[in-house]
């Protein structure tokens, strides 16, 4: 068979390159392309939740095993939607409303204060089918701003909008609000209370709708100031062959002057193309929007005809540390070679890929 001997050389090739090929794509005649379609592509599906000083010594067992399970948790649901057959855009929505719902990570409920106390969350969405975007930033009072990253695309004529408009956008297309308190973390609070003390910046007042401040302060969950960043990314690929990526945060912590990072920044922290590939970036965010990373990694795969592993690797390992930029990415292409990069000590991840198991992985020295 034509194309199965094309998949076959395909998959030698991408696996000499060291990337992790998982479907078979080979580019065949237009007559061919039903075949293609009838017969599917291998759904994949890769995750982060977050890159920085993430370190084995100094994570309790407690700890780790938590934010495995919800990493697990996280990616199955995207792996659910596409084993039904459902799109990449709809994996990645279904993972990071569970990360943003979860206060583990830096989205949603469990994002970081900014420096006046306030919980400002940014998201975008990018569908590599049809290369539409969404992107939000600065909002405050929408539960899911992944869901309302998405609605931007799907249903205004913009691709970003910010603060109080972009939530008056999604409550009027009906997506959920809270009171800007659900957001509200004690662990988030007191990091941001100890990160301004050290730098001996004026406090917030708490904010009076938070719970009551708890009497005999809190169990820590990770060593008091570690540069970690939490924010959640997806990148997908369906069975028609569609990439997707998704990245939602609250940016970083004690963030002044309504600062954006890369996260909502289409090009910078979130990329995709059918044409390339699908990206998710997490890291401190100004280095990332300065090389446009998402952008730039797909780039080289579009017109330098790199493998994706080595193409993140370029930028990640390469062009990032040249700035003294931190953080990683996550990233898949069409033809199902998945990837992740990252510079720092560990990054929060997981991939699955149509038939294997889930793969987790905290630190720099798991696979
Ligand atoms: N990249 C995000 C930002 O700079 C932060 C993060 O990845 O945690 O806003």
């Amino acid at each position: 068979m034509r194309g199965g001997s094309l998949a076959a050389v395909v998959l030698a090739f991408v696996g000499l390159s060291g990337s992790f090929a998982v479907g078979t794509r080979p580019v065949m005649a237009a007559e061919d392309s039903q075949t293609v379609a009838a017969s599917g592509h291998k759904w994949a599906v890769v995750l982060h939740g977050g890159a920085g000083v993430i370190e084995r010594k100094s994570m309790s067992a407690e700890t780790d095993a938590a934010y495995r399970t919800a990493l697990k948790r996280s990616i199955q649901a995207a792996a659910d939607v596409l084993q039904k057959g459902g799109s990449s855009m709809d994996a990645v929505e279904a993972a990071i409303k569970l990360m943003e719902d979860d206060p583990l990570f830096n989205a949603g409920k469990g994002a970081v204060f900014t420096a006046e106390g306030k919980n400002e969350l940014d998201s975008a969405v990018m569908d590599g089918s049809t290369m539409k975007a969404g992107a939000v930033a600065g909002v405050t009072r929408t539960r899911h701003p992944i869901s309302l990253a998405r609605t931007v695309m799907e249903k205004s004529p913009h691709v970003m909008l910010i603060g109080t408009g972009a939530d008056q956008f999604a409550a009027s297309a009906g997506l959920e609000q809270v009171d800007p308190s659900y957001f509200f973390t004690e662990r988030r609070w007191q990091s941001l209370i100890r990160q301004l003390k050290k730098e001996g910046a004026p406090l917030p007042r708490r904010p009076a709708s938070a719970p009551p401040a708890p009497a005999g302060g809190m169990a820590e969950i990770e060593p008091p100031d570690a540069h970690k960043y939490g924010t959640v990314g997806v990148v997908a690929l369906d069975k028609n062959g569609n990439v997707a990526a998704g990245t939602s945060t609250g940016g970083t912590q004690a963030k002044r002057w309504g600062r954006v990072g890369d996260s909502p920044i289409i090009g910078a922290g979130t990329y995709a193309s059918n044409q390339s590939c699908a990206v998710s970036a997490t890291g401190t965010g100004e280095y990332f929007i300065r090389l446009t990373v998402a952008r730039t990694i797909c780039s080289l795969v579009q017109y330098k005809g790199m493998k994706l592993q080595a193409a993140v690797d370029e930028v990640v390992q390469k062009e990032l540390g040249v700035i003294h930029g931190d953080g990683g990415v996550i990233a898949i292409a069409p033809d199902g070679q998945l990837a992740w990069s990252f510079n720092t000590p560990g990054m929060y991840r997981a991939r699955i890929v149509e038939g294997g198991d889930v793969q987790v992985g905290i630190y720099g020295d798991e696979k």
